[in-house]
């Protein structure tokens, strides 16, 4: 059946509304909110600071470790606190698409660990955690080649669309997730993770609307990081 119109009204290459957020936690070394819609990740980064365990030091090159969880109320059937095998898939994930863009180089055996919570869940939320991420490592002051700017694509029934909600992912005549990272100023890609069916021109199609999503989401990541440091230093 066909997917006519979206559930919330917006084209097929819309994003959801967003917003975001640089110093939202004033003790972290730097920290990020990051808002798709209903959907709101917060990020916290600390570092560079020692490893521990101390077996995880490599003294030519610094660690980044991921850290995310959504909140029990986050969504609407209560979910268990703790680590579960998705929330660990996700800290992996978020890590590698993090991972390209950082110079770990001069920051022997120390680390940054980067925590990122759901604080609303409405599908998409490792791609809003990992924009939030990407803010929380520059405000803190990594060195960085780049951001990370992160959407899910996909197909609602016959229909490939961009940054889906939860109620289109459970689209009755199916959907498929295609969550991807991008570099803006390259365009590679960092994180690639695809949930159903779709063939190879659905997926070419998808990656051209997101990469043309990115662009506006690195637009919003430059704000709210000017945001923060317009005036700093008068
Ligand atoms: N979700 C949920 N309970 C859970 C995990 C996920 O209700 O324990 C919902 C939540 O809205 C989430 C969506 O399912 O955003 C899709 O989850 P998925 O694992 O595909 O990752 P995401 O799209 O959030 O990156």
């Amino acid at each position: 059946m066909t997917y006519a119109k979206r559930f919330d009204g917006r084209k097929f290459d819309e994003i959801r509304p967003m917003e975001a957020k640089v110093g939202i936690i004033k003790r972290a070394t730097g920290s990020a909110m990051f808002k798709m819609g209903n959907t709101i990740a917060i990020a916290a980064v600390y570092g560079p600071r020692d490893v521990f365990p101390s077996f995880l030091q490599n003294p030519s090159r610094g660690l980044l470790r991921c850290h995310y969880d959504m909140m029990s109320f986050s969504v609407t059937e209560r979910k268990r606190p703790g680590p579960t095998r998705r929330s660990n898939e996700i800290s992996r994930v978020t890590e590698s698409a993090l991972f390209p863009v950082v110079d770990l180089s001069k920051f022997g055996n120390t680390g940054f660990d980067i925590y990122v919570n759901i604080l609303q869940a409405d599908a998409g939320t490792r791609t809003a955690g990992i924009n939030a991420a990407a803010l929380a490592l520059a405000d803190a002051g990594a060195p960085m080649k780049d951001l990370v700017c992160s959407v899910a694509v996909g197909k609602v029934g016959d229909k490939i669309c961009v940054d889906l909600t939860k109620e289109e992912e459970d689209y009755k005549d199916g959907a498929t997730d295609l969550p991807i990272a991008v570099l803006p100023r390259s365009g590679k890609i960092t994180l690639l993770q695809m949930d159903g069916n779709m063939t190879q021109k659905e997926i070419k199609e998808a990656l051209e609307m997101g990469k043309k999503a990115v662009q506006s989401i690195k637009k919003l990541q430059v704000k709210a990081l000017k945001d923060k440091y317009k005036g700093a230093g008068k």
